[in-house]
């Protein structure tokens, strides 16, 4: 029994990847990533100056159908910037799944806010909506229109969801809670470029979204993010705060404000340029990949492949097992087997309720999905290379 579980899984990712190794999510350069970045070089403007810059905002405004997009110099400055426009200041809660990666929560931290964690659901793996709805309208009361929680007596600012792994959480749920709540959402869509729900894109329906362009996320440019607007006046001010707040002059060097170096340089947005090229094609690939692995798993009893919510189209930024209860038993005999043999597999981030420096935040009293969850998630190889090959 023990053994059999872990066997059938490596038998089954062996079938679909037919090789003995591959890791979690490499990158893939199929396109003009060499002419741009030749052609970056050649003109001297690899780093805060450039058309790339431009160009990869444009880009990213039109695939997305975002009215703006701003390039940074990754995804958790993206976030930490679209809190401080959402208006999050010293001493306000923001709202996120305990169920994400650390820069969720680094991010509200960065603004001197303080992370509150909420439960994930099953069908989405983000937010539970109707159960953040209940939690508010038990421990909070709306005070001159701001949201209090009163255990603590802090405005609740902001509510953050995370698009999980690529899948489109509930977003009408949410966007109704925080419209009834006054709460401002922002969307962290840092794994969801190229996942839609019903006909628009992910990160276009808070105030604010961040997408991120880290080396192991769909599309890469080295490091890199991007803020999501549909406001004009938030996406001047996204661009001057991570510009370092530098008035335009044609000598002078004056800042109206305290900014940040937050800029994407222009030979990372070069390599962005080139990817989001091929960002169809390489979903194509990821969406064939999740075919694959479905047949193939179908025939693996106590695991269960995450599919994408009704409703929506995601990117499979990472391919996701769901181990069955009586075998959550087996997570860490899996990823070791599989790590083993090369094949890269990983669990859910540690929660950020157990972390050290979160583990004091305010928090639903029960975590239990987002724990069950942490307890049944493995991530198995997921990169766009690994379904070229495939139809
Ligand atoms: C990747 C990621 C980010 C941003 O990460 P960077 O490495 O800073 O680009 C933020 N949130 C989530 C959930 C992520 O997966």
């Amino acid at each position: 029994m023990q053994a059999s579980i872990a066997n059938s899984i490596v038998a089954a990712l062996q079938q679909v990847l037919g090789v003995q190794s591959a890791a979690l999510h490499e990158p893939r350069f199929g396109g003009n990533e060499w002419r741009y970045l030749k052609e970056c070089l050649d003109s001297t403007f690899v780093s805060s100056v450039g058309k790339f810059v431009d160009r990869l905002e444009a880009d990213l405004a039109d695939y997305t159908g975002s009215a703006y997009a701003v390039a940074v110099v990754n995804g958790t400055s993206a976030l930490h910037i679209a809190l401080m426009l959402a208006g999050v200041r010293q001493g306000d809660e923001v709202l996120l799944p305990s169920l994400t990666f650390v820069a969720t929560a680094n991010a509200a931290s960065y603004c001197g806010a303080v992370p509150h964690f909420v439960d994930s659901e099953i069908a989405t793996l983000g937010i539970d909506a109707n159960r953040l709805r209940q939690y508010l309208s038990d421990k909070t009361e709306m005070t001159s229109g701001l949201c209090i929680n009163r255990e603590t007596g802090r405005v609740i600012r902001a509510l953050v969801p995370m698009h999980c792994f690529g899948h489109p959480g509930d977003i009408d749920g949410l966007l109704a809670v925080a419209r009834d709540f006054n709460i401002v959402m922002v969307e962290d869509a840092a794994e969801s470029l190229g996942s839609w729900y019903g006909h628009r894109h992910t990160g276009t329906f808070g105030k604010l979204g961040t997408l991120s362009f880290n080396g192991n996320k769909t599309i890469t440019t080295g490091g890199g993010g991007a803020i999501l607007t549909q406001d004009l006046e938030l996406a001047k001010l996204a661009k001057h705060m991570t510009t370092t707040a530098k008035q335009s002059h044609v000598w002078e060097y004056s800042h109206d404000m305290v900014g940040y170096n937050y800029r994407m340089p222009n030979i990372n947005a070069a390599l962005g340029c080139a990817q989001l090229e091929q960002l169809p094609e390489l979903i194509n690939a990821k969406r064939r990949l999740y075919q694959a692995y479905e047949e193939a798993f179908a025939e693996v009893a106590g695991v269960e492949l995450f599919r994408e919510p009704a409703g929506s189209q995601s990117n499979y930024w990472l391919q996701t097992l769901l181990l069955s209860e009586d075998n959550k038993d087996q997570r860490d005999a899996i990823l070791s087997a599989t790590n083993t043999l090369g094949l890269m597999t990983r669990p859910a981030w540690t929660l950020m309720h157990r972390l050290p420096a979160y583990e004091g935040c305010p928090r639903m009293a029960s975590l239990s999905v987002a724990e069950n969850l942490a307890d049944r998630i493995i991530n198995i190889p997921s990169g766009s290379a690994l379904g070229m090959g495939l139809d």
